[in-house]
């Protein structure tokens, strides 16, 4: 077994153990494997190792890995999601690549993907970045505006809301990480049933990394991102 697929079998029983302790259902929770910095063949080491789901952060980095892998013979075909921080003038490639965006987070950006996305493609699935620890990082929309964003978004005909995502600031504590996934929990749970938010496809809670999938999972997390965790350390040039 190649070190990708033992650790990625580790992070899949961490998930496993996490969903029990909740009381939650059996696979309830998707790993998004957060393959960005990592070269082509740790994708397919995984990919082989049986992971659909690839989450990047930069859009050339990403569109690159997603033509490399399109025309090979998988069982399954990958889906991408992109994760980084988006540009408007980026948004164009992310519409004609990605089958995911978690980051969305005005509506401007919303509506470009939205009308760059081509129309025989499904539609681009989103996720609401919501800023939910206040930090500076400035990425995500502020707590209160998630709901208006959610309602705008939810209108736009290229684009199908799938629901929340979040990156708190790093914390040690594992009750101090459960009070903001909670945070999240309850925001999400608010949107889902507002009135123009179609509950079915409102489905996803996108919150939890390799330091605190658990408390994620405990909070009602539906996608954790892993990253370091299944393809180890990232190297930055
Ligand atoms: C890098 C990244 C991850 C993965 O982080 P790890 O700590 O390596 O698991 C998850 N989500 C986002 C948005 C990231 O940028």
């Amino acid at each position: 077994m190649s070190d990708i697929a033992a650790l990625l079998q580790a992070v899949r029983h961490r998930i496993d153990q996490a969903v029990t302790a909740a009381n939650r259902l059996p696979g309830s929770v998707q790993l998004l494997a957060v393959s960005k910095t990592k070269p082509l063949a740790d994708v397919l080491a995984a990919a082989a190792a049986g992971q659909v789901h690839f989450g990047e952060n930069y859009v050339q980095e990403g569109v690159d890995k997603i033509l490399a892998t399109a025309s090979l013979p998988l069982a399954d075909p990958l889906i991408w999601h992109f994760i980084g921080p988006l540009q408007s003038n980026k948004t164009r490639l992310v519409a004609e690549h990605f089958a995911w965006i978690h980051t969305v987070d005005r509506v401007r950006i919303a509506e470009r993907l939205s009308a760059q996305r081509p129309p025989q493609l499904p539609p681009l699935q989103v996720c609401v970045q919501v800023n939910i620890s206040g930090e500076d990082s400035k990425s995500g929309c502020a707590p209160e505006e998630a709901a208006a964003l959610c309602a705008a978004v939810s209108t736009l005909p290229q684009l199908t809301l799938r629901g929340l995502m979040a990156i708190p600031e790093a914390d040690d504590n594992p009750e101090a990480q459960r009070r903001i996934f909670g945070r999240m929990q309850t925001i999400f749970a608010t949107i889902r049933r507002q009135p123009g938010i179609d509950f079915a496809t409102f489905d996803t809670l996108s919150m939890g990394m390799t330091h605190d999938l658990e408390a994620a999972i405990a909070e009602g997390a539906t996608l954790v991102r892993v990253g370091t965790g299944i393809f180890g350390e990232r190297q930055y040039a």
